[in-house]
């Protein structure tokens, strides 16, 4: 555990560290310290002077932890915080404006509006594909928010998580915002305190974890959890930009991505020429041989190669299938003819392997999605206006992408979160600052 500020006195058992530093922090909270606006532009500032100064740094990080190519690590990771950042800043004051909301005529002269206030001490806890990202993001919201924070970034991602224990402090409030290195221990030791917001990035089974220590103490949760998204492919459409744009979505982070397309449905016709244009598509991303691309990514662990190494059986291997338990290296896959209880199709994939299931047509495509939990993206490449309409309209998952991939939560004005298996809640511009904050509804009658 590494408190953002040094504890000559620390006390001996973890339950005892948290306890004390969640203490500790509320007594900042309670000081009004973290609420005027200025504190939290400053704290933004401070984050991104944070991302911007230590940027290579975070790069190596992630390229040790994940083999991420500076390139992706800067897009995907350091420079997207840093939009996230300029775009709440840009709009923090306008956001934190009263609502007025009309009075009825039975009260007379009176006038009524809603303000959004802080929550007090959060918690974040950030999964290992994307260990900067999606522990700095919802920092944005809490920060913005007036929050006191607490982050508690992957275990799984180590040189990621040491980076930001070893530098943040630097930079934010150490009396308002702490890192808390660790795992399942540290993680469980924290889930025992009292706070006002826990905002869960992971899998369903911890998050089932997470949303249970929060009921005890009564503690709002956000669960920004995974899935199968599917990616329906229409007949008809122009199949070397649909296989440009899925590879792309797939094999970013060699498909370590929660809202990577999981699985493609598609008629067994246009199967046939996807799976031609999928290896045209991944040649020209990774070149003939990915293994030697400094663009493509490696798996983060052994137990998950182990894990995805045993699902490339589920199908013919259109494209890929090659793979190497010593550099964990797992090639951009295909797998065609996959039927749909295959044990690909029994949990979210994770990794480079891109199933391809034949379905009818789009009304066998939507009860096929139906069928299964509500994922957290659905994709769909389709020229016809009523079959993107009905696929919208007739299914439920966190967000849709049409004509692409992944590129919906590049979008700060778009909430991002999952439904049902895929989450609760959301967050991202403006819909981050409300995951952080009450929305306090105020009635204000004169007098006189
Ligand atoms: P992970 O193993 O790094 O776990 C996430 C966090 O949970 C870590 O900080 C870890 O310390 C903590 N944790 C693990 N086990 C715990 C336990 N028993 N008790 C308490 N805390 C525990 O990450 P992961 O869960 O393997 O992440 C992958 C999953 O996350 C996938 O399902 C993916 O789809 C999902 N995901 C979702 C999003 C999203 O934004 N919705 C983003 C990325 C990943």
């Amino acid at each position: 555990m590494t408190p953002a500020t040094s504890e000559t006195d620390a006390p001996a058992t973890l339950g005892e560290r948290s306890a004390d530093l969640v203490a500790r922090l509320r007594t900042t909270f309670r000081t009004g310290r973290t609420r005027p606006a200025r504190w939290r532009t400053h704290q933004l500032r401070q984050l991104r002077s944070l991302l911007t100064d230590h940027a290579e740094d975070f790069a190596a990080a992630l390229h040790a932890d994940l083999g991420k190519s500076s390139a992706e690590a800067y897009r995907t990771e350091i420079d997207f915080t840093v939009r996230e950042i300029d775009h709440t800043l840009e709009h923090l004051d306008e956001w934190l404006r009263p609502e007025p909301a009309p009075v009825p005529e039975f009260l007379g002269r009176a006038d009524a509006w809603t303000v959004y206030d802080p929550l007090g001490v959060v918690l974040v806890i950030a999964p290992w594909n994307y260990p900067l990202q999606l522990l700095l993001a919802p920092v944005v919201g809490a920060l913005a928010a007036g929050n006191c924070v607490v982050l508690k970034p992957s275990e799984l991602a180590p040189a990621t998580s040491d980076a930001v224990a070893e530098y943040l402090p630097d930079y934010l409030d150490t009396e308002a915002v702490a890192v808390v290195e660790g795992a399942i221990p540290e993680t469980t030791a924290l889930l025992e305190q009292r706070f006002d917001h826990i905002f869960y990035t992971g899998n369903g089974t911890v998050g089932r974890i997470v949303m249970s220590a929060a009921a005890k103490h009564l503690t709002p949760v956000t669960l920004e959890l995974g899935g199968k998204s599917p990616a329906f492919v229409d007949r008809g459409t122009d199949l070397e930009t649909v296989a440009s744009r899925l590879a792309a979505g797939k094999f970013l982070n060699a498909g370590q991505t929660c809202v990577a397309p999981d699985y493609v449905l598609t008629d067994p016709e246009t199967a046939r020429g996807l799976e031609a244009a999928l290896g045209k598509a991944v040649e020209a991303l990774y070149g003939s041989d990915p293994a030697e691309s400094p663009q493509y990514g490696r798996i983060v662990n052994q137990r998950h190669f182990d894990r995805l190494s045993a699902l490339l059986d589920s199908g013919r291997p259109a494209v890929g299938g090659e793979h190497d338990r010593a550099s964990k290296y797992i090639a951009p896959t295909v797998l065609a003819g996959v039927k749909p209880d295959a044990p690909v199709m029994r949990e979210e994939i994770f990794g480079p392997i891109l199933p391809i299931v034949e379905v009818d047509g789009v009304d066998a495509a939507i009860d096929f999605i139906n069928d299964r939990d509500k994922p957290l993206a659905l994709y769909a490449f389709t020229d016809s206006a009523a079959v993107r309409e009905r696929l919208v309209a007739e299914t439920s998952s966190g967000g849709v992408g049409l004509g692409v991939a992944l590129a919906h939560l590049t979008v700060s004005d778009l909430p991002f979160g999952g439904v049902g298996e895929s989450g609760m809640g959301s967050y991202h511009g403006r819909y981050s600052l409300e995951t952080f904050s009450h929305r306090k509804a105020v009635l204000d009658k004169p007098l006189d």
